[in-house]
C-alpha cells in the first residue's frame, strides 16, 4: 500500500494548509474510465460522487473532440468562429423559447457572478435573496450568498437568506401546499426587507433542485408562489443549474423544468464540458443586452473553440447514449434499493432524490430525526475503504450524496447498495 504522507506534506508546502481533501485516508487517483477510478496502487473505485465527468470519466468522444480542436485552433471570442454559435444554438434549443441567448464562462462561480450583475443591470437594484444553506461559488460577490463559509467582514446589507426547504423537517411542520406557501412567505418577507433598504430587490437565486441543501422531495408546483412574488416585485429569478442540469434528475434536461418554472436567467457549470472548464449563463436577449451595455463583459477563455468542442461532444453523448433516460431508470432502481435498506437499518431516516442525484438522510433516531452527521462521515469513509466513493451534504450534513457519472448502471447500483448494506450493518 502506498504511503501518501510525502505527497501530503508536499501538497501542504506548495498549495497551503487549507486545501481540503476527501476522506480521512485521501485517495491518490491516477486514472479514470466511465464510472471507475484507479488509485496509484492499481485499486479500482466505483465513482458514485462525481457529476463533473457527466458522460463518464475520459469519454473517448469528448477526448477526441478536445484533441481535434486543440490541434486545429484555440483562440477567444473576439474572432468569428462557428463553434460557439453552433453550441449556443444547440444549448438554447433545450430551454424555453424565452431563454435564447448565452454567455460562456469557465466556471459556475463566474456564471453566477454574471447572473447577479445581469439582474442588477435589468432592475437597477442590487438586493439578492438566496437560501440559508446554499453554495453558489467563490467570487467576492457570489461568496456573499453562501452561509457555509460566511465572508470575511460579514454579509453585505444587500443579501437576505430564506430557510432552505427541508422536506424531511418542513417549515412549521407543514407539507404540500402549506409548505410551498410557507416558503413563499419567507421570500415575500425578504423582498419587503430589501425594498425598505437602500439596495432594493433585484433577484432570487436558487438551485431549483436544492442540491447542496439536501435535495428535498418537494410537492409539484412548490416554487410557483415564490416565483410569482418575485415577479410581482419586479425582480428576476436566477436558476443555478450547476448541479441538476444536463439531465441529471432523469426527468428533464433542467432542474427548473422539473420544478415547473421558467426562470429569467439560468447558470451552468460542472458537467457542461465533462471536466473541461466551461460554464455559462442563459437568458433572454433583453436581459443579456442590458448586461452587456452596463458591464461590457469579456472573458479571455470563456467560449473558446476547444471548450465549445468539448461541450458539444457532451450534448452528443447525452443524446446518443440516452443518458437522461438512463438516469431516470437507474435512479428509480437505486432509490428502491435504498428504501429496502431503510427497512433494515434504523439509521436511514429518509430516502430521496431524483434520477442520478439521490441519497439517504442518516439520523440517530427516527422519532426525533436527530442528524447523524458524525456517523455520516464514518459511513462515507467506510465506503471509501471498501472501494465506493460518495459524499455527504445537506442542511445537517448527514445526507449521503450519490451523484455518479450518468452511464451508471443497475449493476453499479447493486454494488453500491450491497457495500452500503455491509457498512451500515457494521456500524
Ligand atoms: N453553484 C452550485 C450550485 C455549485 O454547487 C457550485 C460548485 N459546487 C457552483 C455554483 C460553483 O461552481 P464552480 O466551482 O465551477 O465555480
Amino acid at each position: 500500500m502506498a504511503d501518501n504522507s510525502a505527497l501530503l506534506a508536499r501538497r501542504e508546502r506548495l498549495l497551503g494548509r487549507n486545501m481540503s481533501l476527501f476522506y480521512q485516508d485521501p485517495v491518490h487517483i491516477v486514472r479514470g474510465e466511465g464510472v471507475w477510478l484507479w488509485d496509484a496502487d492499481g485499486r479500482r473505485y466505483l465513482d458514485c460522487y462525481n457529476n463533473v465527468p457527466h458522460v463518464g470519466h475520459c469519454h473517448p468522444r469528448v477526448v477526441e473532440a478536445i484533441a481535434r480542436q486543440a490541434s486545429t485552433l484555440n483562440t477567444h471570442t473576439r474572432y468569428l468562429h462557428e463553434g460557439i454559435l453552433d453550441y449556443v444554438e444547440r444549448l438554447t434549443a433545450t430551454f424555453d423559447k424565452s431563454l435564447d441567448t448565452a454567455i460562456l464562462t469557465c466556471t459556475g462561480s463566474e456564471a453566477n457572478d454574471i447572473a447577479l450583475r445581469m439582474a442588477q443591470a435589468a432592475t437597477g437594484k442590487t438586493g439578492v435573496i438566496a437560501t440559508d444553506h446554499t453554495y453558489h461559488g467563490n467570487t467576492a460577490a457570489v461568496s456573499q450568498l453562501s452561509t457555509r463559509m460566511p465572508p470575511v467582514g460579514g454579509f453585505g446589507g444587500h443579501v437576505r437568506h430564506v430557510p432552505a426547504p427541508d422536506s424531511y423537517r418542513p417549515l412549521g411542520g407543514e407539507s404540500g401546499e402549506a409548505f410551498a406557501s410557507a416558503f413563499a412567505a419567507e421570500v415575500e418577507k425578504a423582498i419587503a426587507s430589501l425594498q425598505e433598504s437602500p439596495f432594493g430587490f433585484s433577484a432570487l437565486i436558487i438551485d431549483p433542485f436544492f442540491a447542496n441543501e439536501g435535495f428535498p422531495d418537494l410537492p409539484q408546483g412548490f416554487l410557483e408562489k415564490a416565483v410569482a412574488a418575485v415577479r410581482k416585485a419586479g425582480g428576476l429569478v436566477i436558476a443555478d443549474e450547476v448541479q441538476p442540469g444536463f439531465g441529471r434528475t432523469g426527468e428533464h434536461m433542467w432542474g427548473h423544468q422539473r420544478a415547473g418554472i421558467v426562470p429569467d436567467i439560468v447558470t451552468l457549470g460542472k458537467p457542461m464540458g465533462n471536466g473541461h472548464p466551461i460554464g455559462g449563463v442563459v437568458a433572454g436577449a433583453d436581459t443579456l443586452n442590458a448586461f452587456r451595455k452596463a458591464f461590457r463583459y469579456f472573458n479571455t477563455f470563456g467560449g473558446n473553440p476547444v471548450s465549445c468542442a468539448a461541450a458539444t461532444a457532451v450534448l452528443d453523448v447525452i443524446e446518443d447514449e440516452k443518458l437522461v433516460d438512463n438516469a431516470r431508470e437507474v435512479g428509480t432502481y437505486a432509490r428502491a434499493g435504498l428504501l429496502r435498506l431503510q427497512e433494515k437499518h434504523g439509521i436511514i431516516g429518509d430516502v430521496r432524490g431524483s434520477g442520478l442525484f439521490f441519497g439517504a438522510e442518516l439520523v440517530l433516531d427516527r422519532s426525533e430525526k436527530t442528524p447523524a452527521a458524525d456517523l455520516a462521515t464514518k459511513v462515507i469513509n467506510d465506503m471509501r475503504e471498501r472501494g465506493v466513493l460518495m459524499g455527504k451534504l445537506g442542511i445537517h450534513q448527514c445526507s449521503t450524496k450519490i451523484r455518479p457519472p450518468m452511464p451508471f448502471s443497475k449493476e453499479h447500483a447493486d454494488l453500491m447498495l450491497s457495500v452500503l448494506d455491509d457498512v451500515l450493518a457494521a456500524l
